[in-house]
């Protein structure tokens, strides 16, 4: 039996892989014009070529199984979800079966069952459990994300293996292209980012839109749409009513059914229409409803991007592309341009500034800013400052004892902490990896009085 011809299906010399072989083994005119044809070519994409797959949902299933049918056999996989009644219509490595399983194992499972030679290795955690010596195994990191934190934390990874020399030249060797798909509805992206050489993901963070969230205000006095009235209900009257028991579990058909009820009596108060029970679901759990077919596009962009980077065999996307099917179907390219002064890709030897008006300002404030600014957007950013080499933490909100101890920075002036002009403070945060360093930069008196 070992000549049979499903053993020899999964070698790289036979007929399965015919259709690639025309693309890698002989030159065209749309070739990069670097690219050598070779056997050799195929040869390390299915044996060589480690690919770090981030995400199994929607997209993270297209990505699968396009990659391993297009032959590359050395996979992994990292999601820490579970898998949910609602995703089934699209991710289409899960069965009712595999409900409240992990993405990333039942993915792996069905594509290693279904694809002969293809061996992918789900990782069922956060991408945050996994330090630099993990991602650094891989040839190239392809996101499928919904969120812009993890976004930004494997940038911020990949940015911080990249290896300088004395003269500041970057070592192409140490890049590890990060290509990154995102949709939302009808709409999606695809960009190609080669860290430390193009634009990353914080270089253009503007693109991006923050969340949307309603003013506590507007939900609580002057409700105008069907959404301030279920918030209300969320964020107020759950709360204080606390009718389960509980904190609200949106999947919970009687949490959401007690939602509807108490949003459509405050909806018909204030004259407003629009209430339905697939609107709460919506509200509740942050739901943008997911389109399969713009999901199939972009992960096919995003797959043929990483055969691109894999083989050298064409030019790689230079370097956004934006879909949108909507209306008719929409493509626009463009290259997005490197920030000078993006705080996650600029080198770490190069010191980062922020002006500030003046250390009059409260510790509070400036956490504050560093969450609201466009260049910063960070989550829950906690600081500490290195004063004559000793370093001392200012305030830090995600280990609950620290917070505690430092809590009462927050009312402080900066100038009452030691902060002046020049200080150099150290931030950690959800959005990054790496500490981040500023320095800031604040007039003195004597500046400002002599303007
Ligand atoms: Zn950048």
């Amino acid at each position: 039996m070992s000549n049979s011809s499903s053993s020899q299906g999964h070698d790289s010399s036979s007929h399965r892989w015919n259709h690639l072989k025309k693309v890698l083994e002989r030159p065209g005119p749309f070739c990069h014009p670097e690219f050598e044809c070779s056997p050799e070519t195929l040869n390390f994409l299915m044996s060589s070529c480690k690919i770090l797959v981030v995400g199994a949902g929607g997209l993270g299933c297209e990505l699968l199984k396009n990659l391993a049918m297009m032959g590359f056999k050395h996979i992994h996989v990292i999601d820490m979800d579970t898998i949910d009644l609602s995703n089934l219509n699209r991710q289409f490595l899960f069965r009712q079966k595999d409900i409240g399983s992990s993405k990333a194992e039942v993915a792996a499972k069905f594509i290693n069952a279904r694809v002969p030679g293809c061996n992918v290795v789900p990782h069922f955690c956060k991408i945050q459990d996994f330090d630099s010596d993990f991602y650094r195994q891989f040839h190239i990191v392809v996101c499928g994300l919904d969120s812009i934190i993890a976004r930004r934390w494997i940038n911020g990874m990949l940015v911080s293996l990249l290896s300088y020399d004395d003269n500041e030249e970057l070592d192409p060797s140490s890049i590890i292209p990060m290509i990154d798909g995102g949709t939302e509805g009808f709409k999606g992206s695809a960009r190609v980012i080669l860290p430390g050489m193009s634009a990353c993901v914080d270089c253009t963070l503007d693109l991006y839109p923050p969340q949307v969230v309603y003013p506590l205000c507007t939900i609580a006095s002057t409700p105008r749409l069907p959404e301030h009235c279920i918030e209300y209900v969320k964020v107020i009257q759950w709360p204080k009513e606390n009718p389960f028991d509980a904190s609200i579990d949106g999947d919970d058909p009687t949490h959401l059914n007690w939602i509807f009820e108490k949003a459509s009596e405050r909806a018909t108060q204030y004259g407003i229409l629009g209430v339905t029970y697939r609107l709460v679901q919506g509200v509740v759990k942050n739901i943008i409803p997911a389109v399969a077919s713009t999901n199939a596009v972009v992960a096919a962009a995003c797959a043929t991007e990483v055969f691109k980077m894999a083989t050298s065999c064409c030019k790689p996307l230079n370097n956004f592309m934006i879909f949108n099917d909507i209306d008719g179907i929409y493509t626009y390219l463009y290259e997005a341009e490197k920030n000078e002064n993006c705080l996650a890709c600029k080198p770490s030897s190069i010191p980062k500034y922020l002006k500030l008006t003046s250390n009059e300002m409260k510790l509070q404030e400036l956490i504050q800013l560093l969450m609201d600014s466009p260049t910063f957007r960070m989550k829950n950013p906690g600081l500490a400052v290195n004063i004559e080499g000793k370093n001392r933490t200012l305030y830090m909100s995600t280990v609950p004892s620290i917070e505690v101890k430092t809590r009462e920075n927050l009312k402080k002036k900066l100038s009452e902490l030691d902060i002046h002009d020049g200080t150099k403070i150290m931030i950690a945060d959800a959005t990054t990896p790496n500490t981040i360093e500023i320095v800031l930069s604040i007039p003195t008196f004597m500046e400002m009085s002599n303007e």
